[in-house]
């Protein structure tokens, strides 16, 4: 028997999961509440682990297309001081084994590798409801519904399927990112550029961090983080982004300008992020039909690992269920049995480089980590 397999949402960890399943013949449904492939920018450098994400890729088939994405030089590394003094800088020597790809690349390959149809864009679940014996309904906001056998939660931190298996709902981790792009940079912001270097680029300190990282063209891409609750940024008018800009930066007063302008001359409206978490230790006990991978089951604050995480629980889990072709709650129980200690450890972790990163200790603690000396 080959179950088909309805999978919900075309993030990495769904996307990674459908191609896997393809891969061994199993079919499998996606349904995606964006209406398209290009519905939202899918911004971001995501660097990939030779432990996690690279081996999600081989398993769906895909590393030596990956290798082709991959943007030479950006694992650089660099740690500055708010004054803009260089405290650590680690040039891309080719020996870091993290290669760098922007998300939307990636994604796209997975897209690309899938049968035509396998993705059902605009089906935004609103809720699934048990019908007993393992058997799950999708109903979509649109209208319309589907029953499944195996049915997989890859809907990313407001699972909707999460319910199904667990109470937990994700916590405001008392932190906020704010997203600037500066375009062109090596002519039109020079200093910025300078400042940032050939990849990611960290200023640090308690409470507070300015992140960059040099995309392709160069474009620099920021997180401004800010340790603050969710009123104080409620206060801020984001959709005045000229005023939003000036107050985040307001922030950070006597920080070097070449930091400052990456939020100040920001070329698009400054967008902000609120950094949410599940708890550590976040885990169900097994229903039928039904599992999550990716944030819908271990969201976490961002660490570098959760687009990695999400693509090895799609390859775990694709894996999982072709090695158990006859007996789908093998497949889910074998899986969660590795998915719940692999997720609270990298829950811990991200906690972990959080506070090394916008703790007391900034930047200390993240470059004695770096040079090897925690
Ligand atoms: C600011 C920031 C920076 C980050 N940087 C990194 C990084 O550098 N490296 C890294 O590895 N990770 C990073 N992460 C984490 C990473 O983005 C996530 O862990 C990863 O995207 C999780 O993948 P996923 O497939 O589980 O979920 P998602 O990527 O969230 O995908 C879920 C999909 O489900 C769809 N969906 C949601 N609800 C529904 C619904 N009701 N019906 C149908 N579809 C639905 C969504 O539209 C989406 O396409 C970062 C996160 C943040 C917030």
């Amino acid at each position: 028997m080959r179950t088909h397999v309805t999978i919900i949402g075309a993030g990495l960890g769904g996307l990674t999961l459908a191609r896997v399943l393809h891969v061994h013949g199993i079919p499998a449904t996606v349904y995606e509440a964006e209406p398209s492939p290009a519905a939202r920018a899918q911004g971001g450098m995501l660097d990939i682990h030779e432990n996690n994400g690279q081996p999600a890729l081989r398993a769906a088939g895909l590393l030596d297309a990956f290798r082709g994405l991959v943007l030479e030089g950006r694992e650089a590394t660099r740690v500055l001081a708010p004054d803009g003094t260089l405290l650590l800088d680690e040039p891309d020597d080719g020996t870091g084994g993290r290669p760098e790809v922007l998300r939307g690349d990636l994604r796209q390959l997975l897209l690309d590798s899938l049968p035509d149809g396998t993705v059902q864009w605009g089906r935004k679940v609103s809720r699934v409801r048990p019908l007993g014996g393992g058997r799950h309904e999708v109903a979509f906001a649109e209208g319309g519904t589907v029953e499944t056998s195996l049915l997989v939660g890859a809907d990313g931190a407001w699972s909707r399927v999460r319910p199904l298996l667990s109470r937990a709902t994700p916590a405001y981790s008392g932190t906020s990112f704010v997203e600037t792009y500066l375009y062109d940079a090596d002519t039109r912001h020079t200093a910025a550029a300078k400042a940032v270097g050939d990849g990611g680029m960290m200023a640090l300190a308690p409470g507070k961090g300015i992140q960059a990282h040099r995309e392709s063209g160069g474009t620099l891409h920021t997180y401004v983080a800010l340790r603050r609750p969710e009123n104080w940024f409620a206060a801020v008018d984001f959709t005045d982004p000229g005023a939003a800009a000036a107050r985040v930066a307001e922030e950070f007063g006597g920080w070097a300008p070449e930091l400052t302008a990456l939020i100040t001359d920001g070329e698009t409206a400054p967008v902000l992020r609120r950094l949410h978490a599940l708890p550590a230790a976040h885990r169900w006990d097994r229903v039928p039909g039904v599992t999550l991978l990716g944030d819908a089951a271990h969201l976490m604050v961002p660490s570098g690992e959760g687009a990695n995480l999400a693509m090895y629980d799609g390859a775990e889990l694709g894996g999982a269920i072709a090695a158990h072709p006859e007996d789908a709650e093998a497949a889910l129980a074998a899986y969660e049995r590795e998915l719940f200690p692999r997720s609270a450890a990298e829950a811990v972790e991200a906690a972990r480089l959080h506070e090394l990163m916008f703790g007391d200790d900034a930047p200390h603690g993240l470059i004695d980590m770096f040079t090897g000396h925690q």
